[in-house]
């Protein structure tokens, strides 16, 4: 991987003074999604935060499963992230998953128990809720506070054991009701959920909550610094009262940083679910999102996606990263990698008059002029072609610099064409132009007798594979970022969905486009870079999806 290097921030300052003072000999971090949906580009952040500075000390990462919620979870979900990390090209240490833990953390539990550190409760989650106090106002100790060890000792035993119903009762941490900080008025660290589990099946109904369950991970792993976003900010000192209450060898440092967001889309898992159930797109991997899969669908790589995080860099912010800054490092990527051709994605046919019939012939070009080490390709030429329905008008403006009646253009890699007549059909359209073609003005051939103003694209009608174009554009309108959309009054996201975030279109590629595989990336002269689409090609039935186009008014603030 080139320049690894992530620039300095806080983070790994506070790393180097870690391994520097000798609080730790070693830094060990992980990723621990909960398997309950795709990973998307925000992940994708904390995977190269995590790794990528345990990488710089040497250290290790592990991915965690953060499974210890039965309802939402499922193995599709571990697989895809599985896929999706790896593809970023990142190996895990240790691959874990935090249900392994229910026993080791149910332990715990009756040590916080025996300790007189936790209690289990009988008031409802509402009561709890209005006992909890507010910002304001302190909060009411509950009657089950006061119960003797050995009570609730027994009481988590038979929650353990199913004796009780859902919601019946709850384990509490005994901490301070009165606590200005509202995380620590006795939180809940377990609840009674008659689940079946996706790994542990029906063995527990007692589940352990996040709160509770991420610290004990962590320090059960020996992780070092337990990197998350910043709405865990106010978490932060429970966090650390259960490491030290429930005795964990390793203390594991919690350190937040801000969440990466993206403009015109939606990020949340939940709002994606929502997208995919109600089939308003084509799956988590649908190219308009933000998913990891649906970037690798649309034909991201690796590291246009892993560029772009690094250049967002590490701090608390959480502001809305603007979508063309990702289009910016694509592009970048691709430039010297991909190899150009040409296509007409709304063809309209050229009869070239003066060329003779039942003739043709193989015109060279370079695959990557940038690149010359890509070679040559030949390209069919004879006398009907297609172009671009807009490189043509009947009465153009002024500075319109393509096919108009009488006017000349160049066809790329080909030759002079000038427009001398044009067909419509019976409600007006045009459907066919005649062209006439001046063989001394051959590409490469140093004619210099007068110069045309407009070089547009085609393909030869008669040698060219039909394919199928995907052109997007934004899934979210008027909106900057999410928070624009939850913010707004009586609508919700699915009220500023774009109706014409894609358009499919059936036009041409070269003919010489032959072996192409899933995800391999062309630049299609003039309308922008194109990924082989891996769901819909098959065979010879090619579908490609437009990554960006070419031009962008983005600037890199450098
Ligand atoms: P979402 O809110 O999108 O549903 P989540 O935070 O619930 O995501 P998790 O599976 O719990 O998803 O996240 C795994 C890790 O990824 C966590 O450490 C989380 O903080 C981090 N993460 C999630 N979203 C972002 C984001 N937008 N930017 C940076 N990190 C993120
Ligand atoms: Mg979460």
């Amino acid at each position: 991987m080139e320049n690894k290097e992530t620039s300095s921030n806080f983070i790994k300052t506070i790393m180097e003074e870690d391994l520097r003072s000798g609080k730790r000999d070693a830094i060990v971090t992980r990723f621990p999604p909960e398997p309950n949906g795709y990973l998307h580009i925000g992940h994708a952040k904390s995977i190269f935060i995590n790794f990528e500075l345990a990488d710089q000390f040497n250290g290790r990462t592990n991915l965690r499963f953060d499974d210890t919620n039965p309802l939402k979870e499922d193995q599709e979900f571990v697989d895809s992230i599985k896929e999706d990390v790896k593809w970023l090209g990142y190996d895990w240490e240790e691959l874990h998953y935090a249900s392994n833990y229910f026993e080791e953390m149910y332990l715990r539990a009756v040590l916080l128990i025996k300790k007189g550190l936790a209690y289990v409760e009988d008031l409802s989650i509402e009561e709890i809720r209005e006992y909890r106090g507010t910002l304001t106002e302190p909060g009411k100790e509950s009657p089950s506070r006061s119960r003797s060890v050995e009570e609730n000792l027994d009481l988590f035993e038979r929650m353990k054991n199913g004796e009780f119903g859902n919601g019946e009762k709850v384990l509490r941490a005994k901490i301070d009701m009165t606590s200005g900080n509202m995380n620590m008025r006795d939180p809940v660290l377990y609840r009674i959920s008659h689940t079946t589990h996706h790994n542990t099946g029906d063995t527990w109904c007692i589940y352990p909550m996040y709160a509770f369950a991420h610290p004990l991970e962590d320090a059960i792993e020996g992780v070092t610094h337990s990197l998350c976003t910043t709405e865990f900010e106010e978490q932060r000192p429970l966090y650390n009262w259960v490491v030290e209450n429930a005795e964990m060898d390793t203390q594991p440092q919690q350190i937040e940083f801000g969440r990466l967001n993206l403009t015109n889309t939606v990020m949340s898992k939940r709002k994606l679910k929502q997208l995919v159930e109600e089939n308003v797109i084509d799956g988590w991997d649908d190219p308009r999102l933000p998913t990891i899969s649906g970037l690798r669908r649309r034909g991201f790589t690796p590291e246009s996606i892993r560029n772009f995080i690094r250049e967002t860099g590490v701090s608390k912010g959480n502001g809305a990263v603007d979508k063309q800054m990702l289009d910016h490092f694509i592009r970048e990527d691709l430039k010297l990698k991909a190899p150009r051709t040409m296509s007409v994605i709304r063809p309209l046919k050229v009869v070239i008059t003066n060329y003779p019939e039942g003739e043709s012939e193989m015109l060279g070009a370079e695959v990557n002029p940038e690149n010359p080490e890509m070679g040559t390709r030949q390209i069919p030429f004879s006398r009907e072609i297609y172009i671009e329905q807009e490189d043509f008008m009947e009465d153009p403006p002024k500075k319109y610099h393509r096919l108009y009646p009488g006017n000349e253009v160049r066809l790329k890699h080909a030759y002079f064409i000038k427009c001398e007549d044009f067909v419509k059909d019976e409600n007006g359209n045009v459907v066919e132009l005649h062209c006439t073609y001046d063989p001394e003005t051959k590409s490469g051939s140093g004619f210099t007798g007068r110069k045309v103003k407009g070089t547009i694209h085609w393909v030869d009608a008669n040698d060219s594979k039909p394919a199928q174009f995907r052109l997007y554009d934004s899934l979210i309108l008027d909106a900057e970022d999410e928070e624009d959309v939850d913010d707004a009054q009586e609508k919700t996201f699915m009220d500023y969905i774009n109706p014409n975030s894609l358009e499919v279109l059936d036009g041409f590629v070269e003919s010489n486009m032959t072996g192409l595989k899933p995800n391999d990336k062309f630049q299609f002269f003039r309308h922008g870079y194109f990924n082989v689409d891996p769901k819909y090609t098959k065979g010879d039935d090619l579908v490609f999806n437009r990554i960006v186009s070419l031009k962008s008014s983005f600037k890199l603030n450098k």
